[in-house]
């Protein structure tokens, strides 16, 4: 009988213990199981012929020949529960709305991706075409091919997409961060105002924000990394992605097999100094790959999911728009900028009845669980918006991404509004916008922000462990 009960006793402890194995490899393989999938492809965007450059409105002439080829790049993730992001770099000057337009309905209406899961950022080089439909400064017989160019790259960007989802394998993901320090503020004080030059006394935000995303094996498949400056070093007629462009290049050729895609951060009023020359700006391009180096050498953050990501527009209030009587004046103003700039409006005027008063200004948020948060504001972000961000939303690990989606012009700060200066509405010339932004700015982007941060809290029991 003893030795009965102690067989079955043997055998239900075998049973247990089997049953635990089993639990406690499925845990363990549920452990080891990668959370993350990832996907990247590139697709070279260089103009095949001459083109008019986008950035300086001074350019006399269209561009002759390259430094080196302008590329956009996608990273495409995918968590445990199946939801994907999909974040697409370009070397290109902006975003236009119109293009994201494009791009995020046909992105959600052939992968089902949702509006929220798509992020285009521009590197913002002033090397690169001109695609911008409202610029003032683009010769009127250059325009149509502006137009080709941008209608042209949003298909090859679909396919670019298209690409990256196809690519989706097991991958881990991982944040870090380091620094470089060639960005400086460029908004000098002076009795006649703010001037655009080199300001040592003025906020900067240095930080490199680096995403790893690795092989299962501990490879290095893709970098994903941010800086938060002009893409100014150059000014001449050649394409080129300026340091933006040498740093991923640098890093490529360190990491055979590697994909680095650059993120413009909220470098609106930011320059990189000393500038001006190609070796400069090479310079810069290896001071910044540097700064992802560094990064790799430290202990990464592992990311765990769930993504949770939400994307609307704060809209954003211009001040009162000059009067017809101001703009009739404007209109027949030596400067040609201002000339065409209150043609453009008085045109508005008669087609609509009046000139618009509000611009909408996409932000997204997208959380990578409890571990990292990045945000993506539209414009030229100055970098009050980077600095506040992260003071507010501290401890977290936060990346601030501008020229996001929409680059319709700068976005400034309250402080900088009131400053005035070529961010705080004096660029407003060279585009389509009546003038500045009303006082309220700052505070309709923060209020929208906390919105979409709130709508995007991951509740306690989703939270993976980092
Ligand atoms: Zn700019």
């Amino acid at each position: 009988m003893f030795e009965r009960f102690s067989l079955n006793l043997c055998v239900a402890t075998m049973f247990v213990a089997a049953i635990a194995w089993h639990v406690s490899s499925s845990i363990a393989a549920e452990k080891s199981k990668p959370q993350w999938k990832a996907g990247v492809a590139r697709v070279v965007i260089t103009p095949e012929g001459s083109m008019w450059m986008a950035g300086y409105a001074g350019r006399d002439k269209p561009s002759e020949g390259k430094i080196h080829d302008l590329n956009a790049k996608a990273l495409a993730v995918e968590d445990a529960e199946g939801n994907r992001l999909v974040i697409v770099t370009l070397d290109l000057i902006g975003v236009p709305r119109v293009m994201r337009e494009w791009l995020e309905k046909e992105v959600g209406r052939q992968y089902k991706l949702p509006p929220e899961a798509l992020l285009i950022n521009a590197s913002h080089t002033h090397c690169g075409p001109e695609l911008r439909g409202n610029k003032t400064y683009v010769p009127a017989d250059r325009f149509k091919q502006c137009i080709e160019y941008r209608e042209a790259l949003q298909k090859k960007l679909l396919d670019l997409v298209d690409r990256a989802l196809g690519d989706l394998k097991p991958a881990s993901l991982g944040y870090t961060h380091a620094r470089a320090g060639f960005a400086m503020n460029r908004r000098t004080p002076t009795e006649k105002g703010v001037r655009n030059h080199p300001y040592p006394d003025g906020p900067v935000d240095h930080d490199v924000p680096v995403l790893e995303v690795k092989d299962p094996d501990g490879k290095l498949r893709a970098v994903l990394f941010g800086y938060a400056c002009h893409s100014t070093t150059l000014g001449f007629y050649q394409f080129c992605g300026d340091y933006s462009g040498f740093a991923t290049r640098y890093l490529e050729e360190a990491h055979p097999g590697m994909t680095a895609l650059f993120m413009a951060g909220c470098g609106g009023d930011q320059n990189p100094y000393p500038r001006g020359k190609l070796e400069l700006c090479q310079q810069h391009g290896r001071a910044l790959a540097n700064g992802v180096e560094a990064a790799f050498q430290t202990y990464e953050r592992p990311l765990a999911g769930p993504l949770r990501m939400a994307l609307d527009d704060a809209v954003l209030e211009f001040a009162a728009p000059p009067g017809r009587e101001q703009l009739e004046k404007e209109a027949k103003s030596k400067n040609k900028y201002e000339r065409r700039h209150a043609e453009i409006l008085l045109a508005e005027l008669k087609d609509k009845g009046k000139i618009h008063t509000t611009y909408p200004c996409p932000l997204q948020v997208v959380r990578f669980g409890k571990d990292l948060t990045l945000i993506a504001l539209g414009g030229e972000t100055v970098i009050a918006y980077s600095l506040r961000l992260k003071s507010e939303l501290a401890p977290r690990a936060v990346w601030v991404a501008g020229y996001s989606n929409d680059v319709f012009g700068y976005l400034p700060s309250l402080r900088v509004l009131n400053e005035g200066g070529y961010e705080g509405g004096g660029a407003t010339r060279y585009g389509s916008h009546p003038g500045p932004f009303a006082p309220s700015v700052e505070k309709l982007v923060m209020d929208k922000l906390h919105e979409l941060l709130k709508k995007t809290q991951t509740p306690k029991s989703k939270e993976g462990k980092s």
